[in-house]
């Protein structure tokens, strides 16, 4: 290929990698090039293949094989090229590019001219060079409203109105040109427009998804007091650490919860503060029996920081991770192996949604066993639980954020009658 470039005639060189192609190959298809184009090897190919093979799941499931190649089939290759032949062919008579193919890599070099003619001969890879202008304008509109602002350095976000006009003038942009080249059209009618990605999932309201945006791009919020009733400068880091009010203890015990939910549907005897001793009043947050080693006890204690607090400032995030893991483990795991022959695991969590390291190792040991369970994969299984985790993390900073700390007379005896 490097001496075909080099060649005076040559002014590009188009370089294919196709994705996941082993797995992805139509096997009809390539059956019937086999028995065309390689008759010797066909009656191999078509006994191993025409029938889909079985694959078997733990716990009782059974998938269909019905498409590419077996991982360690010794033909995989030469039934691969020889399938992909057929391609080859069509792409050399309809241009002039030299070409090279090594299994699921290609090659093309020549003229532009040729090697365009190549790139859209079939392959069905969108043009890239006449959608980056439309795409282009399309985001330009839709971020026109950002864009005054920071060229204004306003640190105010666009409104609500802005922001829906940018959107819907980009969307019907977007359609327009959709209806005008027909080539591009299939692109753009999937329905993937920016608005659609924009959208998170349903579970906050519109106020709770912006304030989310700020909270995670750190921009001003306008609408919140300035003074917090014990008398600080309210924002964002005081709202997330200000004991008044009740919410830091409210987020600490949503995280419990949710972790003790989670553990519910693969433990036996999932117990929410379960007593240390029973003449003490020490309690840990959740107990789960058969977590990290059969009918074993497993203790867990939460705790949950805010990073951005003034007492971490000289400190690296992996420090303050330790330090409070540290913390916990003095208190608690001698006392839980003495007492209970259990074992203790403190789940660090930061508001920001950070874990410490120990955190990390029950999350993945968690979603092993849910997985296993549930007969999902499990990465499947990680990001529901990373999903979920996520959104906890979000009504509870929204809660420290926007919730009332001003003391009211039901709120007294409300708390009297939760604590007791
Ligand atoms: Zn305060």
């Amino acid at each position: 290929m490097r001496t075909i470039f080099e060649a005076d005639d040559t002014n590009a060189v188009l370089l294919i990698d196709a994705s996941n192609a082993f797995n992805a190959l139509n096997r009809s298809a390539s059956l019937h090039n086999i028995r065309v184009l390689c008759p010797p090897m066909a009656i191999y190919a078509i006994n191993t293949y025409r029938q889909p093979a079985r694959l078997f799941v733990i716990g009782g499931q059974e998938l269909e094989s019905v498409k590419g190649t077996t991982q360690g089939d010794p033909l995989a290759t030469s039934l691969y090229a020889i399938s992909l032949q057929s391609l080859i062919t069509q792409l050399q008579v309809s241009s002039a590019t030299k070409q090279c193919w090594f299994v699921d890599d290609a090659a093309g070099s020549g003229s532009l001219l040729e090697v365009r003619k190549c790139a859209l001969g079939g392959l069905g890879i969108a043009n890239t060079v006449k959608l980056a202008s439309q795409e282009y304008e399309v985001s330009v509109t839709v971020t026109g409203p950002l864009t005054q602002r920071i060229i204004h350095q306003d640190h105010h976000t666009p409104d609500e109105a802005d922001n829906n006009a940018a959107k819907s003038q980009a969307i019907a942009t977007k359609k327009r040109e959709a209806l005008k080249e027909s080539e591009v059209r299939k692109v753009l009618a999937t329905g993937s427009g920016l608005a659609s990605r924009l959208k998170p999932n349903n579970d906050p309201n519109k106020g709770e998804f912006r304030d989310a945006l700020k909270l995670r791009y750190n921009w001003e919020f306008s609408d919140i007091p300035n003074r917090c009733v014990c008398g600080d400068i309210f924002d964002v880091d005081h709202a997330m650490t200000c004991r008044n009010g009740g919410f830091v203890i409210q987020r600490h015990n949503e995280i419990r919860d949710l972790e003790a939910a989670l553990l519910s549907t693969v433990c036996k005897d999932v117990e929410i503060e379960p007593p240390l001793h029973t003449s003490q009043d020490t309690r840990l947050d959740v107990l789960a029996r058969g977590f990290w080693e059969r009918q074993k006890s497993a203790y867990f204690d939460v705790r949950v920081f805010h990073p951005y607090a003034d007492s971490y400032r000289e400190k690296t995030s992996e420090q303050v991770f330790k330090q409070h893991e540290n913390e916990k483990k003095r208190k608690y795991a001698c006392r839980v192996l003495e007492i209970k022959q259990g074992s203790f695991t403190p789940l660090t969590v930061s508001t920001t949604g950070g874990m410490g390291t120990k955190c990390k190792i029950y999350h993945k040991r968690l979603a092993e066993l849910i997985f296993i369970k549930k007969c999902e994969t499990y990465s499947t299984t990680m990001s529901w639980i990373r999903a979920k985790i996520s959104f906890a993390f979000l009504r509870c900073a929204l809660l420290c954020l926007r919730g009332t700390r001003k003391k009211r007379k039901t709120f007294e005896t409300l708390a009297t009658d939760f604590f007791n």
